[in-house]
């Protein structure tokens, strides 16, 4: 986790060629970043991150993307919108890491968590076949994948009895609408 006190860039720190191309490629102006923090202060999963999410957001400002692409917080954000929803200036911090997630498969950058890619996979295609994920099929094929049958179990049988888990697979009721829009947006993403 980044303990360090923290310390605001200096400008000649700043090099801005990754900041413009995520402005252009997903609108995301972290120019009107003001430094203050809130989104790690708000972070689901901050305690575990190796870098918090003001950190990330100046990494992108300094054009690291050697660091971005290998720190363990892009394979353990939980995409749960916290610090989006705490930022005063509306910086989408989770599109950010899906956007280097994306470009750090593309480069075959190995995840830093043992089966984080496997798992990433599995459940995107749960979306994609479904609309939605249905954590118990994704967890049974994740768990025949991986062969850790009993890991977690205990707490999935706690969660299934509370009534936090459905046993039962859900699905969108317009699939084949969502899927032809899927695949729109991959070819505009492609072009
Ligand atoms: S909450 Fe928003 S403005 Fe504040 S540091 Fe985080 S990204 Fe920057
Ligand atoms: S979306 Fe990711 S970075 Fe943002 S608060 Fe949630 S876990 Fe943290």
């Amino acid at each position: 986790m980044d303990t360090e006190i923290y310390t605001p860039l200096r400008l000649d720190e700043i090099e801005g060629s990754l900041q413009e191309e995520i402005l252009e490629n997903l609108g995301v102006d972290i120019e009107t970043c003001l430094e203050c923090g809130k989104c790690s202060g708000g972070c689901s999963n901050g305690h575990i991150f190796d870098y918090t999410p003001r950190k990330i957001v100046q990494l992108v400002k300094m054009g690291d993307e050697e660091t971005l692409s290998g720190m363990d917080a892009l394979w353990i954000c939980l995409s749960c919108q916290l610090c989006l929803d705490r930022c005063p200036s509306g910086i989408d911090i989770p599109r950010i890491l899906d956007y280097l997630r994306e470009k750090a498969v593309k480069r075959d950058v190995r995840a830093t968590r043992p089966n984080a890619k496997l798992f990433m996979e599995l459940m995107l295609k749960e979306v994609r076949d479904k609309g939605r994920i249905s954590e118990v099929p994704l967890m049974i094929r994740f768990k025949k994948k991986t062969g850790q049958y009993l890991k977690d179990a205990g707490l999935g049988f706690r969660m299934l009895l509370k009534g936090k888990l459905s046993p039962f697979p859900s699905r969108i009721q317009k699939t084949v609408g969502f899927k032809k829009l899927l695949s729109e947006s991959a070819s505009e993403n492609k072009g």
